[in-house]
């Protein structure tokens, strides 16, 4: 079934491709300068200043992979029938300071010093108990079950290189290598605004012909991230001079100012006036559905997005615009992996040539376990009902026609997104 859309569907000619629109941005931000030091608990997320070195190996000592009984090896060489007595026990966090002469065995806990006179440990499920000795029920090789001393990470290694963005593995590793804080790139700051008379707080009665503002829930929800500072500018009305107040205030404290609504052709589109005077902005209509207008550029030392107003073509420029530019002046430099792969559309879809278009869907797995793909409602560009129900962005691209049943379209998870 084709799903028909809200907007008009006829071709315009002269939008720039999102490629270059892309591109553009990037090139027009850097990394921003400053750090800090944080204790790891707080460190996830955050992207490192600098290497990390090992000081220690890890693990720092040989020790026991398993329970049962270390022992040296050459004597099970010949003949695994040999009896050992247990000499003594070593629990974790015990040294055993003894000496276990051949015939002799230690038990031994995972985790345990090894002694460096005993090469093997044998798990205790392979052994039996008669009178104080073991005796195997297996064959063994020397050196099994003994954890080496810097066999994870030796002392001198790069463990983590400056602006990866720290995961709970990578906090882990930190603290297993005895760093308790960590120097991070600063966090950066972003002003978040919603423009129109018509747009009310959520919460407040809503006159006739109001509505409420959403596109600030949605965009400081996807920026509540630990690496991110967000400054609220709250809802500004249709006037060009309390505009530009609010963005030059906001140009002198954030890194980003991001706005939406009023960039586009109507008689009450004041961002675009307000930013005109400003001088310093583009105003671009990207070929991208939804999302056509985009305003991108510099107020004070802020670089400046004017996203469109209607609430799904927010989403859809901030994930495919703002995010990539975010990530640069974090540093980020291992961007994560967002996979875009290839899923069969279970139902036809309208396409026209000549811009991006980009479609909120439902990715599952057929019977034979490959991945599908439908639409996950009505793709009017104001319906989050439909974007709040999907899993995953369909993309199609700029030169692609209308796609049939079968077809295989490119597909973004939503979990590698938010
Ligand atoms: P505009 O580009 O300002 O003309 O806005 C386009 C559409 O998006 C209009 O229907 C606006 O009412 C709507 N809109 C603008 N800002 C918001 C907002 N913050 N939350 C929800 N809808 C909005
Ligand atoms: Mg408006």
């Amino acid at each position: 079934m084709c799903k028909q859309t809200a907007e008009g569907d006829i071709f315009e000619p002269g939008l720039m491709p999102c490629d270059e629109a892309l591109s553009r941005i990037i090139n027009g931000v850097s990394l921003i300068s400053g750090s800090e030091i944080v204790p790891l608990e707080k460190a996830c997320c955050r992207t490192l200043h600098g290497n990390v070195v090992a000081e220690a190996n890890v693990p720092a000592h040989t020790n026991s992979g398993v329970d049962g009984y270390a022992l040296y090896a050459a004597d099970i060489a010949e003949d695994c029938s040999v009896r050992f007595l247990i000499k003594d026990t070593v629990l974790a966090g015990q040294i055993f300071r003894g000496h276990i002469g051949r015939g002799e065995c230690l038990r031994i806990m995972t985790g345990a010093t090894v002694p460096e006179s005993l090469d093997t440990v044998v798990m205790q499920e392979h052994v039996e108990i008669e009178d104080g000795f073991i005796r195997l029920n297996h064959r063994y090789k020397a050196g099994k079950n003994v954890r080496h001393a810097g066999e994870d990470i030796k002392i001198g290694e790069t463990v983590l290189e400056a602006g990866r963005r720290l995961t709970p593995p990578d906090v882990g590793l930190l603290a297993s290598l005895g760093i308790g804080e960590v120097e991070v790139r600063r966090r950066l700051k972003i002003a978040v605004a919603s423009t129109g008379n018509e747009v009310k707080l959520p919460g407040q009665p809503l006159l006739a012909g109001s509505l409420y503002d959403s596109n600030r829930y949605s965009l400081m929800a996807a920026l509540s991230r630990p690496d991110i500072e967000i400054i609220d500018l709250g809802i500004l009305p249709d006037n060009v001079d309390s505009l530009l107040q609010s963005f030059n205030d906001a140009g002198k404290q954030a890194d980003v100012i991001i706005a939406s609504g009023g960039v586009s052709m109507g008689d009450a589109d004041y961002t675009k006036m307000a930013l005109h005077q400003s001088g310093l902005v583009d105003f671009w209509r990207v070929a991208i559905k939804p999302g056509r207008p985009l305003a991108y550029g510099r107020i004070g030392e802020a670089a400046f997005f004017g996203l469109p107003g209607n609430p799904v073509a927010v989403m859809v420029t901030f994930y495919f615009f703002v995010l990539p530019a975010i990530e640069k002046m974090l540093g980020i430099s291992d961007q994560p992996i967002v996979p875009v792969f290839k899923a069969r559309t279970t139902e036809d879809l309208r396409k026209l040539p000549g811009r991006t278009e980009v479609q909120r869907a439902i990715i599952s797995r057929d019977e034979k376990g490959d991945w599908q793909v439908r639409t996950s409602g009505r793709q009017g560009s104001g319906m989050l009902s439909s974007m709040s129900r999907a899993n995953a962005f369909i993309i199609l691209d700029h030169d692609r026609e209308r796609v049939k049943v079968g077809e295989w379209v490119d597909v973004k998870p939503f979990s590698a997104l938010f």
